[in-house]
């Protein structure tokens, strides 16, 4: 199956630091990867330069076999690599489900579409995708006064309405409380299974990313020193030395949630 993101050695440079250095990996339709590695290992750098935030210092990166490197964010955004928790995203004095119609409308570029009759537009697809976020029952709250976690699900859903085949998610679940971070990982992963949307994501939570994830990358010092199923990297000796330092590998498992 052909890959719908693939990264061919993509490097970053910031002046002597080797933020990412030759990275090369590959997102099949409809899978969940984790990108996992210690604080400053060039995780958010890999991904600025996938969503064209940062143009890198050498490299490829193909998004359906086209070459998307260094083209910028919005273009990228438009062939379908979406990007979920930016809290811009969300218009604080519009309701939920406002603000999910915005991004449909949006997406089917209906510019003229801030009348009067804006409410009534794509409402039906906006309760769609709230349903599918667990946000049904809060579609007429104003964003205002979510709570953290339903916050993070309206921006998931906001995403999804421009219908990604890619999703990318910097540490989507950062600031969640653990129960939490569990229930918005396991709805990531009924969406790319129901949906067929692959994802890319970091997480500090090694409890989540074992649980979740298809597939499991680790990044350090701009490398990556393994990869395979959550099994595979856990008995990986080079994973468990970067790890062991900081002791976030092992010590949460099955303390959470
Ligand atoms: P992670 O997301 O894995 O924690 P980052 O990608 O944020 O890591 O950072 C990787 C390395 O690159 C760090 O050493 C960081 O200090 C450095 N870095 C990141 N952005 C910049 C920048 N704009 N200028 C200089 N150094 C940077
Ligand atoms: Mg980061």
């Amino acid at each position: 199956m052909t890959a719908v993101l693939k990264v061919e050695n993509l490097a970053k440079h910031f002046g002597g630091i080797k933020a990412v250095n030759g990275v090369s990996f590959e997102v099949a339709p409809g899978e969940l990867k984790a990108l996992i590695g210690p604080n400053g290992a060039g995780k958010s750098t890999c991904f600025n330069m996938l969503m064209g935030q940062l143009k890198p210092t050498s490299g490829r990166v193909l998004f359906d076999g086209r070459d998307i490197t260094g083209r910028p964010p919005r273009e990228i955004w438009r062939l379908g690599v979406g990007r979920t928790f930016q809290i811009t995203g969300t218009y604080q004095s519009m309701t939920v489900a406002e603000n999910v119609q915005m991004a449909l409308i949006s997406h089917h570029r209906r510019l003229f579409a801030m009348l009067p009759r804006a409410h009534r537009l794509y409402r039906e697809e906006a309760m769609a995708l709230l349903e599918t976020v667990g946000m049904a029952d809060q579609a007429d709250r104003a964003c205002a006064i979510l709570a953290y976690g339903d916050l993070k699900r309206l921006e998931l859903a906001i995403a999804l309405a421009h219908g990604p085949r890619l999703l990318l998610m910097d540490e989507p679940t950062a600031g969640m409380a653990p129960r939490e971070r569990i229930r918005l990982m396991q709805l990531t992963a009924d969406i790319v299974r129901e949906r067929g949307v692959s994802v890319l994501f970091t997480e500090h939570d090694m409890d989540v990313v074992f649980a979740h994830s298809h597939h499991i990358m680790v990044l350090n010092r701009g490398e990556l020193i393994a990869e395979g199923s959550a099994a595979e990297v856990r008995a990986n000796a080079r994973v468990q030395e970067v790890y062991l330092g900081g002791g976030t590998l092992f010590a949460t498992e099955g303390a959470d949630a």
